[in-house]
Parts: structure tokens; sequence; C-alpha cells
């Protein structure tokens, strides 16, 4: 495993990879929540034995039992060796005073006494300005902080680079979360983020390094862009590693040879891998990802369940692929889901927690009308 400074934390050696807790294995398709927990466990200790030392969590991954797993993978003396990050469902803080207990229930959930980094989650304009300013939650970060429950304070990030700019501003955090991948060097805090956030002297954790698995398994006229020497997950990886201002890439294992590989990609990553050459490649990969994706989602699955019983990840993944196989061949698929997009009551519970922005009713009505008969 290769290790690298997280900004300006003295004595905080990250390594290059980081065990997202977002995409467990689970015991089937159809039960989507149930974690596989003998799978999980082994998958979480077999990465920390192998040098990864940043683990990833959140209060709803998972339904809510992400935190409990991560926790039960810390047991047996797992805890001591490594920094174990989880964040603050902001948008479930209905006044100040719940934010003691979310931590609370969270600290019992991992059966820990203390985590090492603590986020506000996902933050964009109007959680900034609705809960974090109005119910001052960086005092009730720093009275935590002061209690010993947690190590250091950060936060994770949907939304455009003015708004990030302004949060980076507005507090001396230690460190904070964005989504960052060869497509998206120009989407949310996107590379003058980055860099900005670094020359703050935050470290700064990466997520949706492959973009909800996109990038892992590339659409045919993208993977001809990269040489074959490395698979396309490797090559979207390294894009990250090669830049200075990245601490840890988080990805969102499900499968025993996920982890292999990214441990064996780790363990080859440096500052400064890439060649100058591979930057104009890169450069057009991300423009062709961007003129394919018709929806920007990331499957991070935050907007399910749907009342009415959408799987709509699953849809718009379906309404993506008119792009690369074709409308026929999308059509098949979108003939095949049990519940289509008119099934949609245009509630918009799904937009309120979407962290991609995406008009998901809307979008239900677009792809209904493209896949009718
Ligand atoms: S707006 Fe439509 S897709 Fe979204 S949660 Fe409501 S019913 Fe489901
Ligand atoms: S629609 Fe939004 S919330 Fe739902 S899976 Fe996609 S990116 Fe996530």
């Amino acid at each position: 495993m290769q290790y690298r400074k997280f900004g300006n934390l003295d004595g905080v050696e990250v390594s290059a990879l980081g065990f997202g807790c977002m995409r467990l294995p689970v015991v089937s398709r159809e039960e989507k929540d149930v974690i596989d927990e003998d799978r999980a466990v082994a998958m979480v200790r077999h990465a920390i034995d192998q040098g990864v030392n940043y683990i990833d969590t959140a209060y709803p991954y998972h339904e809510g039992q992400s935190e409990r797993v991560v926790g039960k993978a810390l047991k047996d003396g797992y805890r001591e060796k490594v920094y174990l990050a989880t964040k603050c469902p902001v948008w479930m803080l209905k006044k100040q005073e719940d934010f003691d207990q979310y931590l609370e229930e969270q600290l019992e959930k991992l059966g820990v006494e203390y985590v090492d980094f603590y986020l506000l989650h996902a933050l964009n304009r109007q959680r900034f300005e609705e809960i974090v300013k109005k119910f001052d939650l960086i005092s009730c970060m720093e009275r935590a902080k002061a209690a010993g429950k947690i190590r250091h304070i950060g936060f994770s990030f949907h939304d455009d680079l003015e708004v990030f700019r302004e949060i980076v501003d507005f507090y001396d955090w230690d460190f904070c979360q964005i989504q960052y991948n060869y497509a998206d060097t120009e989407e949310q805090a996107g590379t003058a983020g980055l860099e900005y956030a670094a020359s703050k002297g935050l470290g700064v954790v990466i997520m949706e390094p492959l973009r909800g698995g996109k990038l892992a398994v590339p659409a045919p006229h993208l993977a001809e862009v990269f040489p074959k020497e490395k698979k396309p997950a490797e090559w979207a990886l390294d894009f990250l590693w090669n830049r200075p201002e990245v601490s840890v890439v988080l990805s969102g294992m499900s499968t025993e040879q996920q982890v292999e590989e990214n441990l064996e990609y780790a363990s080859r990553s440096h500052v400064g891998m890439l060649k100058e050459e591979d930057m104009e490649m890169y450069c057009r990969a991300g423009e062709i990802f961007n003129t394919m994706a018709l929806v920007k989602c990331t499957r991070c699955e935050y907007c399910m369940p749907c009342p009415s019983g959408i799987n709509i990840p699953e849809i718009f993944s379906i309404y993506n692929r008119t792009a690369t196989d074709g409308k026929n061949a999308a059509k098949e698929l979108y003939k095949a889901q049990e519940t289509k997009a008119d099934a949609c009551i245009r509630c918009r519970r799904c937009e309120k927690v979407c962290p991609q922005h995406i008009g998901i009713s809307a979008m239900m009505l677009e792809i209904q009308e493209e896949f009718q008969d």
C-alpha cells in the first residue's frame, strides 16, 4: 500500500485507497439493503490487512445498516488499525440538539468511543444556509471534538464551485470530500475546487472515482480511448492518484475481485505517475463520457426507495444506454422493468435528496415518452 499526506494534519498518513462502505455486498439483487455481513466483514478486514487504513461510512448507507456492519468489521483489533470516517445526516436534523443524538447513535452502532473523521454530509447551498448555519453545526462539531467523540472536522459536498469555495472559506476545516474523476473535472467542485481546497491545507477525500462504476465498465467507444495495458478502472483511479492534491480515493467495493484489483492498483500508485500525453487521453475520454450520458446518475441510491416502486437508478441506467446501445436495445430492457417511469406520482421526494440535482420526476416523464409504443 502507498500512503499519502492528509492536508495539513501532522502525523496523519492515509492509504491511497479507502474503503467506501455504501456498496457492500448484499444477500441478493432483490434484497439490496440486506448486507451479506460475513462477506462484507471479510472484505473490509482483508483490505485492512493489506494496508487500507481509511474506512468511510455514513448514517444512511444501506438504509442505516452500513455503520453497524462496519462496527462489526472493526472488532477484534481492527479499529486500532484504521482511521474511521462517518457523516452527520444534516438533512435529518430538525433542531440543534439532534446533532448530538445522531452522533451518539452512530457511535453506538459503530461500537466505538470516537470517530477520526466526522463530516457534515452532502452539503449544498440550501443545507449549508438552512441547516448548518441556522443550527450552528460548527459549534456542535467543535463541542463533540472537545469531548473526544470526533477527532477531525470536515464536510462532503455536492453543488457547484462557487458554493464550494464559500463553504471552504467559512471555517478552518481539516478536510473535505468531493466527487471527482476524469469525467467530472468541470462538474461540482471540479479540478478548480480540488486545487482550492488543497491550497487551503485541507485533506481531500475523493468519492465517486468511477462514477458509480460507469468508468470501470465503460461503453465500447469510451473504452477504446484507453490503451489495453491497464483496465479502465485502473486508468480512472490513476487519474486521481497522479494529483498531489488528492489524499485518499474511496472506492465503494462490492466484490472480493474489486478489492483485490483496487489493492493492486493502489500499490502501484504515486503522485506524478502519468505522462503529458495521458492527460490528453483523459480529456478526450471525459468529453465522450459527458456527451454520452443522458442522465448523470451515479447510482448512489439516496433516492431509494421510491414510494411508487420505481427503481430510479436502474431506469436511468437503461435510458443512458440509448446513447451507447441504441434505442431498441434500451427499450427491450425498459420493457422488462416491473415498474416503469409512468408510475411516478411526482411526489419529488427523490429530488430532495439527489446529490446530482437531477430533475427526476421530469426525467420520468421524458423517459416514458421516449419508450412508449
Ligand atoms: S417523484 Fe416519482 S420517482 Fe421520485 S420518489 Fe416520487 S414517485 Fe418516485
Ligand atoms: S437519481 Fe440521484 S439520488 Fe438517485 S441514484 Fe441517481 S444520483 Fe443517486
